[in-house]
């Protein structure tokens, strides 16, 4: 079976975990935790960066420490992780959608200024499998209507927009660091931002709101949200590495897109934009109508050629959950219903080899046949 995912922890992984054993640093107070917050955040061209457990809890924090809540609406892209929407529910906010565009699979920014009203406290923007949105408009209508930014960049470490890292584009945004993203730290996730309030905030929510004098009185309701030492020597030994990944991303893409080139049935991602060169997070496809299956048949028949896929996101308003507490009632987003049924995605992790690849691509041949 070729997996889905496989992460490659061939540098200084090893190295720096034994570290923190020999040394006894294993908890979040250990000091690889400060030097890979200040690392992280310094590559991508921000001043704070705050370490927590995941790029969920990253979104949580974020979420909470812009005093979004009971009333206050949020737009971001229907076609999503569950994870960006959470925090927003939780807190007696409402989620307010926008549609996909169809090639670039991120969200349709041309919805978002219809969407505002007087409630309107931030957008999230999400980009999505390897190529950001196109975000200055978004930014523009933000600075406009004075709202927030809240960017999740969980899936562009290594990324830019015309030049400018992702991830310098929020009042605050998030990392996840997850196995498959392009580094990883097993669990784990960070916070950046330029702003020492919100940086503030978010280090006193991810640590359960503990006070520096008073230690155990509380004046705020946080989460343990802490990244171990363990986690961040990996991130540090992983970021060392980040422009090889990111090249090697994106050998495989263009490896991918060369042996599915043509392929009668098939779109491919879009290699480049105007503002970007994909960065393949995963190598999604999409099936077209007159296929005559789905993404789930589709999958199916690779598991069964030993090739390991993931479907693509399950759009927001299609959640049971959701629905179930009357949101969305009555909406359709239809480039994200479609994506949903017809797109998912096949191996593309950073240790896949060429042989792999073109082992994969010969099945999708194959089962389209
Ligand atoms: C992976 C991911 C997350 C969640 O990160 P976890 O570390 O798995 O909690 C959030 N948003 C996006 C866009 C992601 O890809």
């Amino acid at each position: 079976m070729i997996a889905v995912n496989e992460p490659l922890l061939d540098g200084n992984e090893k190295k720096y975990l034994i570290e923190c054993i020999e040394s006894g640093w294993i908890s979040s107070e250990g000091p690889f935790v400060k030097e890979f917050e200040e690392k992280f955040a310094a590559r991508v061209g921000r001043k704070h960066g705050v370490a927590v457990c995941n790029g969920t809890a990253a979104l949580d924090a974020a979420v909470e420490a812009l005093g979004i809540g009971v009333g206050d609406e949020v737009i971001m892209p229907s076609f999503t992780i569950i994870s960006c929407v959470q925090q927003i529910v939780r807190s007696g906010a409402i989620p307010v959608l926008v549609d996909s565009h169809p090639v670039t699979w991120n969200m349709d920014i041309t919805q978002i200024e219809a969407k505002i009203t007087r409630r309107t406290k931030a957008i999230m923007v999400v980009h999505i499998y390897g190529l950001p949105v196109d975000i200055d408009p978004v930014l523009e209508v933000a600075r406009q209507y004075g709202i927030k930014v809240i960017e999740d960049a969980a899936q562009m470490i290594g990324q830019t927009y015309n030049g400018k890292p992702c991830g310098t584009f929020g009042d605050i945004s998030t990392f996840s660091f997850y196995p498959n993203k392009h580094i990883t730290t097993g669990e784990g996730g960070m916070i950046v931002t330029n702003d020492d309030h919100l940086a503030g905030i978010c280090r006193d929510l991810r640590n359960l709101c503990f006070q520096p004098t008073k230690r155990f009185v509380h004046e705020g309701l946080g989460w343990n949200l802490r990244l171990t030492n363990l986690q961040a020597a990996l991130g540090l030994a992983q970021l060392e590495r980040l422009d090889e990944f990111v090249a090697r991303k994106r050998r495989m893409g263009e490896r991918y897109n060369e042996l599915l080139a043509g392929v009668e049935g098939l779109q491919l991602p879009q290699d480049r934009v105007g503002y970007a060169e994909n960065i393949y997070w995963v190598y999604g496809l999409v099936l077209a109508d007159n296929v005559g299956f789905s993404a789930e048949e589709a999958m199916r028949r690779l598991a069964a050629e030993g090739v390991g896929c993931r479907p693509f996101f399950c759009p927001m308003h299609q959640q049971p959950v959701l629905k179930r507490r009357g949101l969305f009632a009555g909406e359709s987003y239809p480039v994200a219903e479609r994506m949903y049924r017809q797109g998912f995605y096949v191996p593309s992790g950073l240790a896949i080899s060429e042989v792999q690849i073109a082992d994969v691509s010969n099945a999708v041949k194959r089962i389209l046949q």
